[in-house]
């Protein structure tokens, strides 16, 4: 580019223009990886092979069996804005393939030395062309399979800013290993087969789905058994829009979302409406910051789908969100419930054998071969902390379902262990449930389907509970205390630094004002933002937690035997509100393997 004296602004040649707006597209070796493999999934490919070398710095080489392409595609194919899948503006509006701008090849082949060879099924002969940092070479006849290879190395040799922002060979390779999941478990077999896919890394398997494999089955050989087995199916329609997949029971939730994932119309999204579904399905039963493990698709009309809105495509825009949004909270939260959400006994008698097992093997389980595993696959998933979390919103609470745990023996005595855990016989094994964690659980749940209802009932205190407070807790109380009334709490201020408790949830077992208050005026500091259903909620839970049996207070046969039966009606009877487990189960099989018998 020549600059005149005095210009100042001129038009930058194509190749630079390309360079920049491979940005857009081209970050690193796995958006080469998800751009050319959903090429080849957009040419019909069933089988593809995806070779990678030093985390796909160096070479990303991808391989299928699709319609190919004939002399003048191959020509072509390197322009940009050069596709074979749109040709009219209007019909952005009804987006079926993968790909659609016209840029993923043109922008990869700006920033590295790429080649092309590719032979349609009904040609004599393929051809093959190269693209080097934008320069493109001249078609040449040469002998080829039906398909096409597209190979890709040395990526940004010739953009040194960018090179610089690439990260280690095992990060990299990680994140090309995640894209390649993700379209793995997207073309699983579904009634029909579905797409093979075989990844190599410097020459060695790191990844490998045979074209018969569902979606059960994929997940099974990338992440293991113990997930899998415990996987339940979603299958839920609203008019034309189609819910499917499997979800994990809340045990399995970790630290990263790796294993959370979407399928819109076969396109792997990252969609934020998609993952605020996905977390309020689950609200309740995880840890707020840890993250559920799901693997959905979603199949509606093209056309209810804005897909053109994101240079990566993994956000979308859905018509009608609302209805959508609700539809997958109820329908996640429905499957979730099914879940066995027990700690079943074999995690813990197993758990430390495991944990070396699992470092051991962890190589290919977590998808990996060689070095470099992220850490993040090594996190045992047993895993619970204790943290309130914002509400779900009570209205939409999925249908009652069918229990799979094992029958308690009803005639058999209930002990309890440290006042603290219940012990019951089941019909195949014991189970051990934390007294705390469940009533509050079953106390919390009464307050909100009261909340939704818009009736807590309240119980008046003859005589006002004083609690003593400052000045500045005083105000933010009396700010709220119409908000507060709707749950059932009556609070008003007494003096400057005092407040006066008149009422409270007549649920509430064994209410505690004091302690109430005090938590309320705590939750009204920590979440200034909170507020409406959900602040009620927290408020709710709070007051559920201080008015629960605690961990130390001695219970009856008949007290405990109360406690169990309630929880059985509910819903969620499995965690406690903040998503810890409320029991652990041992089956026979647990104490089998405890006791070496087998
Ligand atoms: P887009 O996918 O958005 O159309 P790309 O730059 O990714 O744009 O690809 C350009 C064109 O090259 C595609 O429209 C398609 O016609 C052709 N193409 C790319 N990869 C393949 C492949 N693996 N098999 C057949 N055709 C391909
Ligand atoms: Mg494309």
């Amino acid at each position: 580019m020549e600059l005149s004296p005095g210009a100042r602004i001129a038009i930058l040649d194509e190749r630079v223009r390309n360079q920049i707006a491979a940005g857009e597209v081209v970050e690193r070796p796995a958006s080469v990886v998800k751009e050319l493999v959903e090429n080849a999934l957009d040419a019909g490919a069933k089988s593809i092979t995806v070779d990678l070398e030093e985390g796909g710095t160096r070479l990303v080489r991808v391989v299928d069996d699709g319609s190919g392409m004939g002399r003048e595609d191959v020509e072509l194919a390197f322009l940009a804005h050069a596709t074979s899948k749109l040709r009219e503006v209007h019909d952005l509006e009804h987006i079926a393939s993968l790909g659609f701008r016209g840029e993923a090849l043109a922008s990869i082949g700006a920033v590295a030395r790429c080649s092309i060879l590719s032979k349609p099924a009904e040609a004599a002969t393929g051809w093959s062309i190269v693209c080097e940092g934008g320069a493109l070479g001249t078609a040449t006849e040469a002998g080829a399979p039906r398909g096409t290879r597209i190979e890709a190395r040395d990526l940004f040799y010739n953009v040194p800013a960018r090179r610089r922002f690439l990260r280690q060979t095992a990060t990299e390779l990680g994140r090309c290993l995640d894209v390649l999941q993700r379209l793995a478990l997207a073309h699983a077999a579904d009634g029909g087969s579905g797409v093979a896919f075989r990844v190599t890394h410097d020459g060695k398997r790191a990844l490998d789905v045979e074209a018969g494999m569902d979606l059960r089955a994929r997940v099974r050989r990338l992440f293991g058994a113990d997930l899998a087995d415990e996987l339940i199916e979603v299958r839920a329609q609203d008019g034309e829009v189609r819910l499917t997949g499997l979800v994990a029971p809340p045990r399995f939730a970790r630290g990263d979302s790796t294993r959370q994932m979407w399928f819109l119309n076969g396109r792997t999204v990252r969609d934020k409406v998609l993952l605020r579904a996905l977390k309020d399905g689950y609200h309740g039963f995880v840890f707020d910051h840890r993250q559920p493990v799901a693997f959905l698709h979603l199949a509606m009309d093209p056309a209810r789908v804005d897909v053109n809105v994101h240079p990566q495509k993994s956000d979308v825009r859905f018509r009608d969100e609302r209805r959508l949004f609700g539809f997958l909270v109820n329908s996640i939260r429905e499957a979730v419930a099914r879940t066995d959400m027990a700690t079943p006994g074999t995690r813990l008698v197993d758990f430390a054998a495991r944990r070396e097992e699992r470092e051991a093997v962890l190589p290919f389980r977590g998808g990996f071969v060689g070095g470099g595993a992220p850490r993040a696959a090594a996190e045992p998933y047993v895993v619970h902390e204790v943290a309130p979390g914002p509400g779900w919103t009570p209205e939409s609470s999925g249908n009652r379902p069918t229990p799979r745990a094992p029958l308690p023996l009803a005639a058999a005595p209930l002990v309890q262990v440290a006042l603290t855990y219940i012990l019951r016989a089941l019909e195949d094994g014991f189970e051990i449930v934390d007294q705390h964690a469940l009533h509050e659980r079953i106390t919390f749940e009464s307050l909100r389907a009261e909340l939704a209802r818009g009736e807590i009932e309240v119980q008046r205190l003859l005589v006002p509970e004083l609690v003593e407070v400052d000045r500045a807790q005083v105000a933010a109380i009396a700010a709220r205390s119409d908000e507060l009334a709707r749950a059932g709490i009556l609070i008003e201020p007494f003096g400057d630094a005092t407040l006066a408790v008149h009422g409270l949830p007549a649920r509430l077992q064994r209410p505690r004002p004091t302690l109430i208050v005090r938590d309320i005026v705590a939750l009204l500091e920590e979440e200034k933002t909170l507020a409406g259903e959900k602040l009620l909620e927290e408020v709710l839970h709070r007051a559920a937690c201080r008015a629960s049996v605690m961990a130390g207070d001695a219970l009856s046969q008949e007290e405990m035997r109360a406690l169990l039966d309630r929880g059985r009606h509910l819903e969620s009877d499995q965690t406690c509100v903040h998503g810890r487990p409320t029991r652990v189960r041992f089956a026979l099989a647990d104490l089998e393997r405890a006791f070496h018998r087998r």
